[in-house]
């Protein structure tokens, strides 16, 4: 196991990191001064010479070649911004986030030699990245430490309790345990949850939740993500009928990162600590990542929904249902400058929709006049086992682009109709795909390309 600490200048990295490295009798590896070693250079004189990139050229080629396994790593403070490095970093790790407010990093690092890298005076420099760089320093941590709570020997002491009891403390662990006990899982994955509950095995804790949702396959692909990118983690589902309690017992078990699904997308937002913008206007959280005991809630579906339509931008669009799945269209197509109007079985939901979105209602049977370039059917109508279409082959034309967010079968009704029409067609199969790369981001900082899980789903 490789323990990596990340984070901004000033959050104590080398010192907290040297302090855990000889009392866990590992040597301690810093990325910023092996570069320095290989260059033969201070890192002002690298940036003055080679530029911002040459210096995170020198970063990545050094990270690509730390050792993998019994090694205490501290990171320079922008290494995470690269994807490429967190993928390298979280290999066979254990990544810490040290935090610390705007305040004491200008503070701990007043007088510094550093280069600046926004052209702003030293002490505005500071809260301009650490606002940009907060997002990738969150998605590449497993854990997250404030450094203002205690000297650096603290927050080396805060590693160890994390590695040998877990991120939260025994008494809540216990609690979260018996919330466990009282869930529908197979016996094999009781027994590895219990080994990485009860410190067995070192590594993190992320789930699905939903009711029902032990049918889910997100649990398969997560798993199967982990072990491909070498991550210490278990993907579990958390069936459970209260979402209140069900948060409960993900803030008792520190779990990292977490898939919400039907039925608790809009009412697991009240027990959040915060949400993002995405999320807040769709009204929707299908994502949760959690670090240092503060839940975070993003909305993924948009994204999915978004990612294959890209080359529409501009279209004349209907979308077909006025839910959840709807209001992720609407603001995924919006956010694509199409034209949409919302067709659904009952006017005042689409009508409501379409007001809180600023787009336009129309009855469904209005489809014909309305001359759609994109259709996207964002209704259960032709899941398994119903073997209908709200779509009728005169309604579909030669060039439409025809998406049906449903994705058993893989071919619905409306898709093999779209298909003998000579439309484009685009399974719901597609929208699992990008929506769970997204949610892989947000919960590891890692960009997983689509045919790795096109692969595995
Ligand atoms: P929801 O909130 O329950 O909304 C369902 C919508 O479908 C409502 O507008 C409803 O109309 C309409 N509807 C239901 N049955 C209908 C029928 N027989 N005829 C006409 N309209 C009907 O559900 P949701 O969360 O938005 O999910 C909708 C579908 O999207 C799901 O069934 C699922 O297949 C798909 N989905 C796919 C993914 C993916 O990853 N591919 C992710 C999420 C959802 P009323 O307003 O009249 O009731």
């Amino acid at each position: 196991m490789r323990i990596i600490l990340t984070g901004f200048r000033g959050t104590g990295k080398t010192t907290a990191g040297e302090i855990l490295a000889g009392r866990l009798g590992l040597p301690f590896l810093d990325t910023d001064r092996i570069i320095e070693g290989r260059a033969g250079k201070k890192i002002p004189a690298i940036f003055r010479e080679r530029g911002e990139a040459g210096f995170r050229e020198l970063e990545r080629q050094v990270i690509a070649s730390l050792p993998q396994d019994g090694v205490v790593v501290g990171t320079g403070g922008g290494a995470v911004l690269d994807p490429v490095n967190v993928e390298r970093l979280r290999k066979g790790s254990l990544v810490f986030l040290l935090q610390a407010g705007e305040e004491t990093i200008a503070r701990r690092i007043g007088g510094s030699d550093r280069p600046s890298l926004t052209g702003k005076p030293p002490a505005d420099e500071v809260g301009v990245l650490l606002r940009d760089r907060q997002p990738a320093y969150l998605r590449a941590a497993d854990f997250c430490i404030g450094t203002e709570r205690g000297p650096p020997a603290w927050a080396a002491g805060e590693v160890l309790r994390i590695l040998e009891e877990g991120p939260t403390p025994a008494l809540s662990r216990a609690s979260g345990m018996k919330f466990i006990g009282q869930l529908p899982l197979r016996e094999g994955d009781r027994a590895a949850l219990s080994a990485l509950l009860k410190g067995g095995e070192k590594g993190g804790l992320c789930a699905i939740a939903g009711y029902p949702c032990s049918h889910s396959r997100s649990p398969a692909l997560w798993n199967g993500l982990f072990a491909r990118y070498g991550l210490p983690y278990l993907y579990t589902s958390f069936e459970w009928p209260d979402i209140g309690e069900l948060i409960q017992a993900v803030r008792d078990l520190g779990v990292r990162g977490l898939a919400v699904t039907i039925p608790f997308k809009e009412t697991v937002i009240p027990h959040l600590d915060g949400v993002d913008p995405d999320a807040r206007a769709i009204g929707a959280v299908n994502t949760v990542v959690q670090c240092g005991g503060v839940l975070r809630g993003f909305n993924t579906d948009w994204l999915g929904i978004r990612a294959p339509l890209e080359d529409r931008a501009g279209a004349r669009a209907v979308v077909l249902g006025a839910g959840g799945a709807a209001a992720a269209a609407v603001y995924a197509l919006r956010s694509l400058g199409m034209e949409v109007t919302i067709l659904n079985r009952t006017p005042g939901k689409a009508a409501g929709l379409a007001e809180r979105s600023g787009c336009r209602a129309a009855p469904l049977s209005s489809v014909r006049d309305l001359r759609p370039e994109v259709v996207v059917n964002a209704t259960p109508v032709g899941m398994h086992p119903d073997r209908s279409s709200l779509l009728a082959a005169e309604d579909l034309r030669e060039g439409m682009t025809v998406f049906d967010l449903v994705y058993t079968p893989p071919e619905t009704p409306l898709l093999a109709l779209a298909r003998r029409a000579g439309c484009r067609v685009i399974p719901g199969t597609e929208m699992f795909i990008h929506q769970a790369r997204e949610q892989f981001f947000h919960v590891t900082g890692i960009r997983v390309p689509g045919d790795i899980v096109r692969e595995l789903v």
